[in-house]
């Protein structure tokens, strides 16, 4: 390379720092270091020194822009002892980036986010046997203890050595002292185990055996490719993609599994180690930093070779990644809404491809994306029919809250009082179903009708009458209930409107006070040990009546359980947005799902005021198919999803008027054109969260038309002041 003068300049790199910078930064590349892309290096920034990525060099295009000064270039001061980013986590940080609109380094930062990992493992220290020497140092029966338990050449942990011997650590020391032990390094244990692809498990057969089968061939082939695995709940659909997890292994690949809530997935975890005869790792944001750094680690060193995690674990830097499994693929809780705002399921797909790994979409409830991308072809799909071992699917039954509703103030109607009732004299467990924490979802005042709102949300707050508190489920504002009403002063004249799963427990007490209850909410049950205590219990039969939000509807497998009461089926309803309807069909199907996975036939009660409604009929007749095909025709003339795209635009500000600003001079330059749309700029549903004011546009398109340029050229056109934050949501989920 030359520069203006006609000097050969210094090499220079570009290096990715994990902040939301536009792009890489240019440095000078000492010789000695010998640097490629994908090393990781510490860097001057200011006066502080980072980690960051030495990046590919920049695209022709780009080169446009006027590169740095020599002079003013800065060496970079060292690269870190882990192994390079591969280029295809490369790629796929700035296929991310370039999808989503976040600044690249933003992307980056969630790749590198266990920076400890970076710093060369401190080796741990143990004893040995010094070699023998002429002083013959005093043996007591302690000593003796020690060294008959060392071998020669053999290093042991001072902590262990000691206990095994019953010693005290201060005996190996003193032992040193007199040259009988002396100090060594330990060799390196990985906390990690490899997972047995041959350990024995279920036995495959019928279409489990021909969908594993395919499956299998398909990791077996190295390559991209993406399958739909269907199947109603029970199937054995995790059964089924174990085997693909196994072929993985076998490749000598690394096998990556996304579950939407790992905190719920003690009995996945369970069925994995009966199926490999290990545990595999774990990522998730509850990770203690010693196990984030010797996971994120392990991973980079291709050490942990099944890897279970939340979205966060696409960015991990595997080596040879051969394998993607999205269970639950419909769960909105693949999508990120803070910082990058990206849905799992979908850059599971893109990180797949850039590792020419096969990917696994998982669900007895697929989204409408992904059934129709199997329908053109795009991906293969593979169902599984029938329940294993010939239990038969739950019969779903209405309850009509208008022709048969609870008493007064009651929110169980007759009916499912009745069903409950009956299944606890069988001995067998019931569930009802209520996807609202808290006891009242509304705090009126009976004299002027004052309701309880959150101060900096538009929300109602939620009563927790455990906890005698009145809490904003947005923001965490929380406040005592008043004595009398802040509006009207009235005393004893706040009343609680609706029903939260505290409240029906309490109407579930007075009606079967003999029953043992248990409340699973992620109130009542904060972590994976929790989760797990609850699911224990439940399979011991040691509960009766389980009364839960939507954790219980999550993957749960409870024999005996055989009737489940949907206490409020039109709650999914009342929001109304584009997948408001699948969204509940998909809920409540999982829900109905835990009854009846054994010999008992399970039954579901859905009690709805309009068991009319496609959502209640799909989930009565059980043909959510032809649900589905109806969703797409609705939506497809309009161009909405999957039909067409949307990315939405949510401008937020503590001052109204900034905001308001904003959206309107956004809505001023916004894009137009053949098959282009922009609705807004409205206040959001949420006009007001967390004290920021926030308004909204959504961008819709036809399918064929790109929209990231759109967007790009559309945000350039409009300034945005220091005090006001523009949020970009490409393929929006939440409309709120
Ligand atoms: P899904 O993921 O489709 O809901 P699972 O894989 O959880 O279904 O299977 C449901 C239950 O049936 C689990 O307890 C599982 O261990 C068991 N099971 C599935 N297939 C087999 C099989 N071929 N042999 C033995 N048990 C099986
Ligand atoms: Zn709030």
């Amino acid at each position: 390379m030359k520069d203006t003068a006609g000097v050969s300049s210094p090499p220079r790199v570009r290096v990715m720092l994990p902040l939301p910078l536009a792009g890489a930064y240019d440095y000078r590349a000492p010789a000695e270091l010998d640097l490629q892309p994908g090393d990781v290096v510490t860097v001057p920034l200011g006066q502080r020194h980072l980690f960051g990525v030495v990046w590919d060099p920049a695209p022709p295009a780009a080169e446009a822009a006027e590169p740095v000064a020599e002079h003013r270039l800065k060496p970079v001061l060292a690269r870190l002892p882990v192994p390079p980013m591969s280029p295809s986590l490369r790629r796929f940080i700035d296929w991310v980036a370039a999808y989503t609109l976040a600044p690249p380094g933003a992307v980056l930062r969630m790749a590198l986010s266990a920076p400890a990992a970076f710093e060369p493992a401190s080796p741990q220290a143990g004893w040995t046997l010094a070699p023998p020497g002429n002083s013959q140092p005093r043996l007591t029966p302690e000593r003796r203890r020690v060294l008959a338990l060392l071998q020669p050449g053999e290093v042991r942990a001072g902590g262990a050595l000691a206990e095994a011997a019953q010693v005290s650590v201060g005996v190996l020391r003193g032992m040193a002292e007199n040259g009988l032990l002396r100090p060594a390094l330990l060799p390196h244990h990985s906390r990690f185990r490899r997972p047995d692809p041959d350990h024995p498990g279920p036995a495959l057969a019928g279409p489990q055996a021909a969908a594993a089968a395919a499956l299998v061939a398909k990791v077996a082939a190295r390559q991209f490719a993406v399958t739909l695995l269907t199947g109603v709940t029970g199937s054995g659909k995790t059964e089924v993609y174990f085997d693909a997890v196994a072929e993985a292994l076998r490749q000598g690949r690394q096998a990556l599994v996304l579950l939407p809530e790992i905190a719920l997935s003690a009995q996945w975890l369970d069925r994995f180690r009966a199926r490999f005869g290990v545990a595999p790792a774990l990522w998730h944001s509850e990770l203690t930093s010693k196990t984030r750094r010797d996971t994120w680690r392990a991973v980079a060193d291709g050490e942990v070779a099944v890897l279970v995690g939340a979205r966060s674990a696409l960015f991990l830097p595997y080596p040879d990644l051969g394998l993607v499994v999205v269970d639950e693929e419909h769960e909105t809780a693949f999508k990120q809404e803070e910082g990058v705002i990206y849905h799992a399921r979908d850059m599971a797909v893109v990180r797949a491809r850039f590792a020419a790994a096969s990917c696994v979409l998982v669900s007895a409830t697929p989204s409408l994306e992904s059934l129709t991308n199997a329908e053109t072809g795009r991906y293969a799909a593979l169902d599984l029919p029938t329940r294993h071992g010939g239990a038969s699917l739950p019969q779903v039954v209405p309850v009509d809250l208008r022709k048969t509703p609870p008493e007064r103030g009651r929110f169980l109607a007759p009916p499912l009082v009745a069903a409950v009732t009956a299944t606890l004299a069988r001995g067998e467990q019931a569930m009802l179903f209520l996807n609202r924490r808290g006891y009242a979802p509304l705090t009126l005042c009976r004299a002027c009708g004052h309701r309880m709102r959150c101060p900096n949300c538009t929300a109602w707050l939620v009563e927790h009458r455990a906890q005698r508190r009145l809490t904003c489920h947005h923001c965490g504002h929380t406040e005592a209930p008043p004595a009398a009403c802040p509006e009207c002063g009235a005393e004893h004249s706040l009343t609680a409107v609706g029903p939260g799963v505290e409240r029906v427990q309490e109407e579930a007490a007075q009606l079967w006070p003999d029953a043992r209850r248990l409340v699973m909410a992620s109130d009542n049950i904060p972590g994976p040990a929790a989760a797990a205590a609850a699911a224990q219990a439940i399979s011991n039969r040691e509960v009766d009546l389980i009364i839960g939000t939507q954790i219980v509807a999550k993957g749960w497998h409870f024999p005996h359980l055989t009737l489940v009461g949907v206490v409020d089926a039109d709650l999914g309803l009342a929001g109304g947005d584009l997948r408001a309807a699948e969204r509940t069909v998909q809920l409540l199907h999982q829900v109905a799902g835990r009854a009846g996975r054994a010999e008992a036939p399970g039954q579901v009660l859905l009690q709805s005021f309009s068991p009319e409604h496609p959502v209640m009929q799909a989930l009565i007749a059980n043909d959510l198919d032809a649900f589905m095909a109806e969703e797409a025709a609705m939506r497809k003339p309009g161009h909405w999803p999957p039909f067409g795209r949307l990315a939405a635009l949510i401008v937020s500000a503590e001052d109204e008027r900034a905001a308001d600003r904003v959206a309107r001079d956004l809505g001023l330059a916004a894009p137009g054109g053949d098959g282009i749309q922009v609705l807004g700029p409205a206040p959001a549903p949420l006009a007001l969260l967390r004290g920021r004011h926030r308004r909204r546009l959504l961008l819709k398109c036809r399918r064929d038309v790109a929209v990231q340029p759109l967007l790009r050229e559309w945000l350039a056109r409009v300034e945005i002041p220091g005090n006001v934050r523009l949020q970009v949501d490409v393929d929006p989920v939440s409309f709120l």
